[in-house]
This record gives C-alpha cells, sequence and structure tokens, in this order.
C-alpha cells in the first residue's frame, strides 16, 4: 500500500503531523519502535520467566514477516536542486554508482565497513613480514560492455589496472590442464583487486567516503533518510542506495518503509565459497607453469591461482602464493557463521581444499609440501545464483535504490554496469521526475531467473563448463 501526505513525509497514520526538522528519539514509524523488553511467558507452576528472543529480531522469519508487512514510503517534499545520495556499499557497485553520480554533477557519500580498504569482494591480502600478497575473492575480470571498457581503459591508462598475461586454463582432475586462448583480456588490479577499488575515486570531488562504518538504520522522516550506525547519526540524505546484498541487506530493509524493494532483495539467493591462501617455499608440481585454473572434477576445489605470478611474474623465485576457492557444493556443506569459524572447520577445510589441490594436480594424497603459511575465509554470501536481469532497482517514492552485481550477473563487469545504471537512474530522476516520478520506477517487480556460470561467478567472453558431480574424483573427494 502507498500512502502520501501534504506534509514531506508521513507514514502509517491517519492525519498529517506536525513534523519537528530531526527526527524524535521515539520515532513515529510503528516498525522503529524501541525494542521491547523481553516479553513473560506464565510457566505452568505458575511464576514466570523470560522467553529467550532473537537478537535484534533476526531471525529469518522475523525479517520476512517485518520486510513483507511493512507500509510503503512515500516522498512528497519537492525535489531539491542539489541533493545529496547515501550509498551504503564500496564495493565496485557503489563506487561507480557514486561516479555515475558525480559525472552528472550530484554528490554523494559512500559508507562501507572495510577496516583496510574500499572494495568489498574485491580482496586483497597483504600479509607482512613476508610480504605475502593474495587476491583473495574477485581475482580477474573481462570486458565485454563498451561503457565499462571505456573505464577500463582509463584505469588502464593510470596504471590501476593492467592486463593478466599469465597462462589461464582449466585443470581436470588427475592434472590434465587446457589452455585458454588469450582472448578475450583478462585484467586485474595492478596491486591487486583492493587497491583498484581504492582508487576509482581518487578525482572525485563530489563523493564523501566514510569507512569504516556499519549503517544499521535508515530512517525515512520529513522527506530525507536518516543513516546510522548503531545509535550513532550518520547523516541525512535525499535518496538512498543499497549497494551491498545478503542478510545484512535483508535486514537494513526489513523496516525501512520500503517493501517491493525488500522483496526483491529476498528474492535474492547466494552461495558460499572457502577461500584458502596458502605460501609456500616451492613452487607446486603444476602439469605445466600456470596463473589460474578453473578447476574441475574436484568437489572441494572450484579455482586455484598462484598470485605469485600474478603480481610477480613467473621468474620470482620467492615465496608461492596460492588463492584457492571451494565448489560451492564444498562449502554449503562445511557452511559455518563466517565471523566466528570454529577452529576444528578451519583445520578440516584447510586438509579437505589441499587434498582437493593435489587431486586436481594429480598428485599422491599427502604428497604435497606443507604451506608455510595459510589462512581460510568463508564468502557466506559470495555469488548470486539468481537474477532479476535489469541493470538497477529504483522506487522514486521512497527515493531508493538498489544496484550490485546480481542485478546482471555475478562478476566485476555487471556490478560495474549496475552502479552506473543506478547513478544515471537517480540522476534523471533528480533532474526530470517532479511531474511524473513514477515514470523512473525501475525493476520493482522483476522476476529472477537462474543464473549460470563458475563457482566463482561469470566471466563473459569466457566459455567453460559447470563442475559436474559425475567424475570420480568429485566423489572420491566428497
Ligand atoms: C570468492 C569469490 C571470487 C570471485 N571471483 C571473481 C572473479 O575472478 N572475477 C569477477 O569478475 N568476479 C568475481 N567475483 C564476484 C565479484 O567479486 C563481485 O561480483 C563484485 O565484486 C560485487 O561487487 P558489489 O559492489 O556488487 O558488492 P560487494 O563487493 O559485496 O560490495 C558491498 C560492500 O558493501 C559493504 N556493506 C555491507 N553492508 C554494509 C552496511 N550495512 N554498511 C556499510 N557497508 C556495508 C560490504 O562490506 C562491501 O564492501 C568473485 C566473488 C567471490 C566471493
Amino acid at each position: 500500500m502507498m500512502l502520501s501526505s501534504s506534509s514531506s513525509f508521513f507514514l502509517n497514520s491517519k492525519k498529517p503531523l506536525n513534523l519537528p526538522i530531526k527526527p524524535r528519539k521515539t520515532p513515529i514509524l510503528y516498525q522503529n519502535a524501541p525494542q521491547q523488553p523481553p516479553r513473560k511467558k506464565p510457566n505452568m507452576d505458575g511464576t514466570t520467566k523470560y522467553r529467550r528472543r532473537s537478537s535484534y529480531g533476526t531471525s529469518r522469519k522475523s525479517i520476512l514477516k517485518k520486510s513483507f508487512n511493512q507500509e510503503q514510503v512515500n516522498f512528497t517534499a519537492p525535489l531539491p536542486d542539489d541533493p545529496l545520495v547515501a550509498i551504503i556499499g564500496g564495493g565496485m557497485s557503489g563506487l561507480l554508482c557514486a561516479l555515475s553520480l558525480e559525472k552528472r554533477g550530484f554528490r554523494s557519500t559512500v559508507f562501507d565497513t572495510g577496516v583496510h580498504g574500499l572494495g568489498g569482494r574485491m580482496g586483497t591480502r597483504l600479509i607482512e613480514p613476508h610480504h605475502l600478497l593474495f587476491d583473495h575473492a574477485a581475482q580477474f575480470f573481462t570486458v565485454t560492455d563498451p561503457k565499462f571498457g571505456q573505464l577500463v581503459s582509463g584505469w588502464l591508462e593510470k596504471g590501476f589496472v593492467r592486463e593478466w598475461e599469465g597462462t589461464i586454463g582449466e585443470i581436470k582432475a588427475g592434472g590434465r590442464f587446457t589452455t585458454f586462448p588469450s582472448s578475450p583480456p583478462r585484467y586485474v588490479g595492478a596491486n591487486g583487486m583492493r587497491p583498484l577499488a581504492d582508487s576509482i575515486l581518487h578525482q572525485a570531488t563530489k563523493v564523501d567516503v566514510v569507512r569504516p562504518c556499519w549503517i544499521s538504520k535508515l530512517e525515512p522522516f520529513n522527506g530525507k533518510w536518516y543513516l546510522s550506525e548503531n545509535g550513532k547519526p550518520r547523516g541525512e540524505f535525499d535518496a538512498i542506495v543499497i549497494a551491498h546484498n545478503g542478510k545484512c541487506a535483508n535486514r537494513l530493509l526489513s523496516t525501512s518503509g520500503l517493501p517491493l524493494i525488500a522483496k526483491q532483495m529476498k528474492s535474492l539467493n547466494l552461495s558460499s565459497i572457502w577461500a584458502l591462501m596458502a605460501a609456500f617455499e616451492e613452487p607446486l608440481p603444476t602439469p605445466i607453469p600456470f596463473g589460474g585454473a578453473f578447476v574441475k572434477g574436484v568437489y572441494s576445489v572450484s579455482w586455484m591461482a598462484n598470485n605469485t605470478e600474478k603480481f610477480l611474474g613467473s621468474e620470482n623465485k620467492g615465496p608461492h602464493c596460492w588463492t584457492f576457492f571451494s565448489s560451492a557444493a564444498y562449502a554449503k556443506r562445511n557452511k559455518v557463521p563466517q565471523e566466528n569459524i570454529p577452529n576444528v572447520t578451519a583445520e578440516r577445510v584447510k586438509a579437505g581444499m589441499l587434498e582437493g589441490v593435489e587431486i586436481a594436480l594429480g598428485q599422491p594424497i599427502g604428497s604435497i609440501q606443507k604451506p608455510f603459511y595459510s589462512r581460510v575465509q568463508l564468502w557466506g554470501a559470495a555469488l548470486p545464483t539468481n537474477t532479476p536481469g535489469i541493470p538497477c532497482i529504483f522506487d522514486p517514492f521512497g527515493r531508493a535504490g538498489i544496484c550490485g552485481d546480481w542485478l546482471l550477473g555475478s562478476s566485476i563487469e555487471s556490478a560495474a554496469l549496475s552502479g552506473i545504471a543506478l547513478g544515471d537512474q537517480i540522476a534523471d530522476y533528480f533532474q526530470n521526475g517532479k511531474d511524473c516520478p513514477d515514470e523512473f520506477a525501475i525493476g520493482l517487480e522483476k522476476e529472477f531467473q537462474p543464473l549460470e556460470g563458475h563457482d566463482i561467478g561469470q566471466f563473459p567472453g569466457l566459455e567453460s563448463e559447470p563442475s559436474t558431480k559425475e567424475s570420480p574424483a568429485y566423489q572420491l573427494a566428497a
């Protein structure tokens, strides 16, 4: 249901309110009411005890209930001349949304949780004192869209990215390696994916970046969106962009007054992937020297990449840093809370994945040298497995949009195109949406379709078959 009012914003109220400028301590929004103390439940013996409640109403059921029952926000305040947009998420999509708004003359603030830098799933880790460098999420990307191509050319000129000329291919269990053709070109961050993310806004004058910051609440009020981080105000904005997904986004949207957007976000399914970063004293016994390989027919490993080759070239003699990714099926079976991985799980996953590497390389189990450094990480919300196949979602009544890889696919390119599209959509809306805002609605009811690709995403232009369960090695490692 959509409600509107003669005041700039009101929700779930029968008559217009005389609204104060700042949000009240006790917000008028029913969905933002302060949390009640735990309810007392009578016991059989007549005493009472506190019923345990999940913290912050975070269960899937409670989020769903809140998401679908909330009423639609309707901003009716005149469109401001110089709007400020909040972008929650500083991955590729959020950064390019900010850049696209900047190019159209609009201001934005990007909020990101990253402690070490921006980038989200463009993650790079530097381990001292050995100076071990790992890209531990996105590995490389391809380009098919001219708009994205133009951006990448600029990054090439500035030295933010370069072509990865190392050998990339497919390795089948037992060590059978097939090299992919060198076209289309593969691009990598010159010093890793995260430094690329940190460079994208280097010339922006209309973008503020706030990190590390975890936006925990969005409150529409009096014609503005008010953002806060665990009770600490983080500013007021004329429009918001959700440039992240998964549980966190569902929680944020569950009480925001954006039921259509919340529903679309809830329709998204995500896989999980374990990453194992491992540094070896000696080179691994690969069939031929290669930079990266999609692994086929091995249950616990779907990708292996030689970061030392990628960053320092094949001649480098130093420690050999590898990134291994599990298959989505293996991660599903070994899923734990990603913020709190039990040691026993970490050890089991590490052993299982190293065994998978041996199977892939056709080496006897237990024969490969032990890494002198290793670390596992679970990407709990790694990659989308379905998509609405639309560049972005925008709700002009709630002045809110979503961008992210999942709207178009599962790659850096799709994240970039989604961010650019949403930035343009919001700019168009603020420029021309005064009289007929509904014309700027996009993607609010688009249905989802399954998404094909590798376990670690899509690489437009690079063709390869997905893993099959029929392979004997897959069965062996399972
Ligand atoms: C293991 C793995 C391997 C991959 N390999 C490749 C590859 O080789 N090539 C390729 O093209 N793609 C690859 N991908 C996919 C690619 O990384 C993603 O498609 C792309 O980076 C997604 O960008 P995004 O902006 O949509 O989201 P994200 O990168 O996830 O960015 C979202 C950001 O929002 C932040 N955030 C979340 N909640 C909040 C909040 N409440 N407040 C503030 N900030 C918040 C997050 O911390 C994050 O920084 C891989 C992904 C994974 C997981």
